[in-house]
């Protein structure tokens, strides 16, 4: 066996389909560059008609000279109007020669909402194959998968059509309604505790307790509990400190609480729900106590391994996860955008602080703009980099071609070679760019938060108070998390200073300024907490500064720090505070109209 073939302490695959996805990953990855070649010269053989590509007079070649020197690198705001031609119903092939079948609404945002990425019927079968090759690698690290079950927190936001009537959802939405989830195969090392019915049901406290309940229900069966992210399955905790006495009394009484009114949800659950007060007994005695650490283990002893996101934003959740599951390894397996699914993590068990992903050249056409981070925009003069032609050590922008026709796009993602498996590299996850706070999937920028600011401190004219100074900072000591924007005012007539009610008021005025993302995690999926203000102490900026320059920086480039998470920063800051206060109602937030 060569050195790099996938292989564990552990032996040889866990059944003949492990064995034909695992050589999969070996022949796309020892001949990365060829299917790099491929793949290119397919879009552009398939697209070669399209308006985009006629625009930049490719004339029909398919060899990266002529794309790298005639295509231009873009960002979604560069494609914003042909994404909205085609949102608006144009159906000529602009982008991509297949038809846009729907589009995928991205976490990230543009002009304050989600944006578009189009796509087509045959990236659902691309992203089905990336999640066939998930399982036969972890079965390499974790034996006996097959002998119970997985409990997972999956979940549907809400969708709206276009003006020109294409659907726009998140892409995981898009893929649990998908007959490819819902008509899936049995396959006995990926069975679920959670029904269809409970993961496609919109209301998201229904779905949530109707998993949970299904999860104790059959919690000598678990192997693994996961959420996409961290947080998610962190929210999943407290739904459960919050709701464990409903959940015991369903499991006692065989019933389902009459909160969950879901028809299909109710007509699946008659067929699970049974009286069990043993079980019913055992679930109180362990959620009455005080202490929740190790719940995890304590409610399903048998869980090996939790499957969550724990790189990027998701790092800062890594303790609360240990504390709750008493540090059971935590696997992230794979990379993934509503662009393009990228690849995933060839050795699962590691540390999180060592995860890294391998790309899949068989996805899409791969590029890498090395990363510069003094330049304005985070790029460097230098050529775009092929997939097998990144060096290990270096930071490189993620841009990609797509079978839907994205050309040379910029995720705005950066990543660091770590090392490569065959010829393909793998990619540590270092950060999106200009994302500031973050608690769930939403992704505040720095311009996001500048101009809640402005639009708060608005309120506080009357009082004839300004803010000098603010800084920000995610929380995720509750669950869910929140914004705590730090806010250094000058009241100009102290007789007359901005009341508790007010400041409350800026709070919510915040948050209906914050984008499309973060108000729907405040309203629909109660991902995120109430923003919090917390007035500190005049002078505090400037101690703060004098901290910075006792540490180095210098006096003439200081600037203040627009988000803080240093602990001695934090606790200067917390040391400062005057008054506290929350957002006292929900921001407004519906499906959005796409214009
Ligand atoms: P979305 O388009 O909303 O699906 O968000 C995709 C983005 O989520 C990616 O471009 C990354 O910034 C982030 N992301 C996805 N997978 C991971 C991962 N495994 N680790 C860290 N960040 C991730």
């Amino acid at each position: 066996m060569a050195v790099d073939t996938l292989c564990s302490p552990l032996g040889p695959p866990a059944c003949e389909k492990d064995a034909k996805a695992l050589q999969f990953i070996e022949e796309m990855t020892r001949n990365a560059d060829a299917v790099q070649e491929s793949v290119l010269s397919e879009i552009l053989t398939r697209n070669a008609q399209t308006e985009y590509l006629r625009l930049y007079n490719l004339g029909g070649a398919t060899d990266r000279e002529s794309f790298k020197s005639k295509i231009p690198m873009v960002t979604y705001e560069d494609l914003q109007p042909i994404i909205q031609r085609i949102a608006n119903g144009d159906r000529s092939p602009i982008l991509s020669a297949h038809p846009i079948s729907e589009f995928l609404t991205s976490s990230g945002t543009s002009a304050g909402e989600r944006k578009l990425m189009p796509t087509i019927r045959e990236e659902l079968d691309r992203r089905q194959l990336l999640y066939s090759l998930l399982m036969p690698v972890m079965n390499l690290y974790m034996p006996g998968l097959d002998k119970g079950k997985g409990l997972y927190f999956l979940f549907v936001k809400s969708e709206t059509k276009t003006p020109g009537g294409l659907m726009a959802r998140p892409v995981l939405t898009s893929y649990y309604k998908s007959d490819h989830f819902k008509t899936r195969a049995f396959d006995p090392y990926n069975v679920y505790t959670s029904p269809n019915e409970a993961i496609l049901c919109p209301d998201s406290f229904q779905s949530m307790y109707t998993q949970m309940l299904c999860g104790l229900y059959e919690r000598e069966q678990v192997l693994r509990l996961g959420a996409i992210f961290a947080s998610g399955l962190l929210r999943a905790i407290r739904f459960l400190q919050l709701n464990w006495r409903e959940l015991a009394q369903d499991i006692r009484t065989g019933t389902l609480n009459p909160k969950i009114s879901d028809p299909d949800i109710r007509g699946c659950m008659a067929r699970v729900l049974r009286p069990n007060p043993k079980l019913s007994d055992f679930i109180e005695s362990e959620c009455v106590k005080d202490n929740w650490e190790r719940i995890i283990t304590r409610i399903w002893p048998n869980t090996k391994y939790l499957e969550v996101i724990v790189t990027g934003a998701m790092a800062q959740y890594i303790p609360t996860l240990d504390y709750y599951s008493g540090g059971l390894p935590k696997v992230c397996t794979m990379y993934a955008s509503s662009e393009c699914y990228f690849g995933l993590n060839l050795n699962p068990m590691c540390k999180p602080s060592e995860v890294s992903y391998t790309i899949m050249p068989n996805m899409a056409y791969f590029e890498f703009l090395p990363h510069d981070p003094k330049s304005p925009n985070g790029a460097s003069k230098d050529k775009l980099v092929d997939l097998v032609n990144v060096e290990v050590g270096k930071e490189y922008e993620l841009v990609i071609t797509t079978y839907a026709g994205l050309c040379r796009y910029r995720v705005g993602d950066i990543l660091q070679v770590t090392g490569f498996h065959n010829s393909a590299p793998h990619f540590r996850f270092v950060r999106r760019q200009n994302v500031l706070l973050s608690i769930d999937s939403d992704k505040t920028d720095e311009a996001e938060l500048q101009s809640a600011v402005e639009n708060a401190s608005k309120l506080l004219k009357d009082f004839n108070t300004t803010v000098v100074e603010y800084t920000s900072y995610a929380d995720t000591n509750t669950i869910p998390g929140h914004y705590v924007i730090y806010w250094e005012l000058l009241v100009k007539d102290s007789g007359n200073s901005p009341t508790n009610d007010v400041l409350e008021q800026c709070c919510l005025a915040m948050e209906n300024t914050l984008n499309s993302v973060y108000r729907q995690g405040r309203v629909e999926c109660n991902s995120i907490g109430p923003l919090e203000i917390r007035v500190v102490k005049n002078g505090t900026f400037e101690e703060l500064m004098d901290y910075a320059i006792s540490r180095g920086a210098s006096i003439n480039q200081y600037k203040v720090p627009r988000c803080v998470s240093f602990t001695p920063i934090m606790e200067l800051l917390d040391s400062r505070v005057l008054s506290t206060h929350f957002s006292q109602s929900l921001p407004h937030w519906t499906p959005e109209r796409r214009r």
